[in-house]
């Protein structure tokens, strides 16, 4: 599972808070990425709360695809390795545990868009 490991010697589907602050500011230069994580949670989270991830930050979106409990978080993000920008995404989630306070990452894609 190297591939998924971001620069920070963090696994991507465990979530990096240092490339979420990272994608921030990053080089425009940089490849951007097509992020989709899809992960579960113990609790459902709120609508409410799933519609403020969006007014939160521009780029990110949570979604409920259909079934309970599983969650779709996408982004489109610049990032040099694709690891890193997954790890930024899932980032979101570790620094902001109001939105989710416990998750398991099921399954992550990211291609170049
Ligand atoms: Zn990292």
């Amino acid at each position: 599972m190297a591939r998924w490991t971001c620069p920070h010697g963090e696994h991507a589907g465990n979530g990096c808070v240092t490339c979420y602050h990272a994608s921030a500011d990053v080089d425009p230069a940089l490849p951007l990425w097509e992020v989709a994580v899809w992960f579960t949670t113990e609790r459902p989270i709120p609508i409410r709360t799933l519609q403020d991830v969006h007014r939160h930050d521009r780029d990110l979106a949570l979604t409920q695809p259909s079934t309970p409990l599983v969650y779709l978080l996408s982004a489109q993000v610049r990032a040099g390795l694709g690891a890193e920008a997954v790890a930024g995404v899932v980032g979101f989630l570790v620094q902001n545990r109001h939105v989710v306070d416990e998750f398991t990452v099921t399954e992550i894609r990211a291609a170049h868009s």
